[in-house]
């Protein structure tokens, strides 16, 4: 589904100046995961960008998960695009780490409105993998 939408040869949307395939495919593609927090925050911005709503459940923490959620973020997906993203400052979250903290900025469109999504995460590593936990936002127009 997604794979088609980018090329792994095209820049990854999360922003990092890499080409898709050595930065968040892997992860998105559940060949490797997420070795970090902030690398686990990027691969689920592609993943909003991209349409990937099972990577989406799959990384958040178990118990955060409501019933419908998949049906929220497809209609969610449906109306925003996502237009950028900046990484802010990382607090923990490195590999050897079991927590960790991103905060973030992500730029989308919503039909004419254009606004800026400001989120400190909170990550934790499950079974040797990172989830979302969740997360402080703040949406501005812009
Ligand atoms: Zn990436």
């Amino acid at each position: 589904m997604f794979q088609d939408q980018l090329n792994s040869d095209q820049t990854c949307p999360c922003g990092s100046g890499k080409v898709f395939r050595e930065c968040c495919e892997p992860a998105l593609q559940g060949t490797q995961p997420a070795p970090t927090a902030e690398a686990l925050m990027r691969s689920r911005y592609c993943a909003f960008a991209l349409g990937a709503i099972d990577y989406l459940i799959d990384t958040q923490a178990k118990e955060k998960r409501q019933p419908g959620e998949a049906e929220l973020l497809a209609e969610q997906i449906q109306v925003t695009t996502w237009t950028g993203l900046k990484i802010l400052s990382t607090r923990k979250g490195l590999a050897d780490d079991t927590d960790g903290v991103v905060e973030f900025e992500a730029r989308f469109e919503s039909g004419p409105q254009k606004a800026i999504l400001h989120e400190v995460s909170r990550f934790r590593k499950d079974d040797g993998r990172w989830v979302y936990v969740d997360g402080e936002v703040e949406l501005r127009p812009c």
